[in-house]
């Protein structure tokens, strides 16, 4: 039997069918019922993974807006709302980008490095980029800030995520690069160059390679959140990668050969290694459910321990005042502080007791009246 997702445990027996008349099975470990599709991201979902990739796959290729891709899919006859297409987008996009950096090429020793602006109505947000010289996109960072910060954040997502060590670093003569290599990457040597140089080494590589993002953002209203951003942006290299050749397609198609294959053959065949990476999208772990063990619950002190630390402490400043000769309510410190502060005639003064006959305990309970007439109170 299969294991279960979340713990891994085998199951250990069948348990009936889901709505979809998938077999259904029980994990005694975790008490959770799964089927084979529970693993998988796509699971939850209600159209196929097909469906999911198409949508993703033509949002994230193609300079096209959710409501053109929302008309496609409608002209295939698939109703899903325009929020639909942006949450795959969103949802998917990342998953396919890590997906696509395990099967993508070894990169190379250099590091082109650059910066470009989107504009959301007047704010300018900044995309950092990284390539090799092969022109593989290494990594990218969506940020509200061109600084130091920005920049070694950029090189410290990219070597975590490719473990990659660049011997050359090649930058234009943005300043905050400087420290921003020295900090994550001493070992590199740091090249500060230009676009137009007779000689050497120049910017071209990275400048060039801006070109396809900024394409596929002219007819959009541009990114809104940095978060969204970042999601978006990491998908739409990811396919790229896969157009672009970067990614092993050979080893993801089966039967096809890059070097023989003719521009339609490829189309085909990144559509189909995008399919081959969805069947592998899992869902993100959760945290396996822990055993109930009966517990003790907290203890008052435990649990209301800074209320009883400020009660008791108001409870010694009343214990430690002056009682009042006559009357007073022992429950109400600040009364009795009031009372002796501002020399004030006692506020309850003993009445003559009008003794049981006159009234029962309810009548002695009664709050008593000043002598002026005012209320006591
Ligand atoms: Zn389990």
């Amino acid at each position: 039997m299969p294991p279960c997702p979340v713990c891994q445990q085998p199951a250990s027996k069948r348990d009936g069918f889901d709505a979809a008349d998938r077999q259904r099975y029980a994990c005694r470990s975790c008490r959770r019922d799964f089927t084979d599709r529970s693993a998988s991201a796509f699971a939850g979902y209600r159209w196929p993974a097909e469906v999911i990739l198409l949508a993703v796959r033509w949002s994230l290729s193609h300079p096209l807006s959710a409501t053109s891709v929302m008309e496609l899919l409608a002209e295939r006859g698939i109703d899903v709302s325009k929020r639909t297409v942006l949450r795959w987008v969103q949802t998917f996009g990342p998953l396919l980008a890590a997906e696509v950096r395990r099967h993508r090429r070894p990169l190379g020793s250099k590091c082109y490095v650059d910066e470009v602006f989107f504009f959301r109505g007047k704010e300018k947000r900044y995309l950092y980029r990284a390539v090799d010289e092969t022109g593989q996109v290494v990594d990218v960072l969506f940020r509200e800030h061109r600084d130091t910060a920005s920049a070694a954040a950029f090189f410290r997502q990219a070597l975590a995520r490719t473990g990659w060590r660049p011997a050359q670093v090649i930058s234009d003569h943005h300043q905050p690069y400087v420290r921003a290599v020295q900090e994550v990457l001493p070992e590199a040597e740091h090249v500060r160059t230009g676009l137009h140089r007779a000689r050497g080494e120049t910017t071209k590589p990275i400048e060039r390679s801006h070109v396809f993002t900024r394409d596929r953002l002219r007819a959009s209203r541009g990114v809104k959140a940095l978060a969204t951003g970042q999601r978006f942006f990491e998908g739409f290299e990811a396919l790229h990668a896969l157009r672009r050749g970067h990614a092993c397609l050979g080893a993801l198609v089966p039967g096809h050969d890059p070097a023989a294959a003719g521009v339609h053959e490829r189309v085909r065949a990144v559509a189909r290694a995008v399919t081959a990476l969805g069947a592998w999208l899992a869902k993100a772990p959760r945290p396996a459910r822990t055993a109930r063990v009966t517990e003790r619950p907290p203890r008052l002190g435990e649990r209301h321990g800074k209320r009883l630390a400020v009660l008791a402490r108001l409870g010694r400043q009343a214990a430690s005042l002056p009682r009042p000769r006559q009357g007073g309510r022992p429950s109400d410190p600040k009364r009795w502080l009031d009372a002796d502060s501002r020399h004030s005639p006692a506020p309850w003064p003993r009445l003559p007791c009008p003794g049981p006959s006159a009234g029962g305990p309810r009548a002695q309970r009664r709050p008593a009246r000043h002598p002026s007439g005012a209320p006591g109170t």
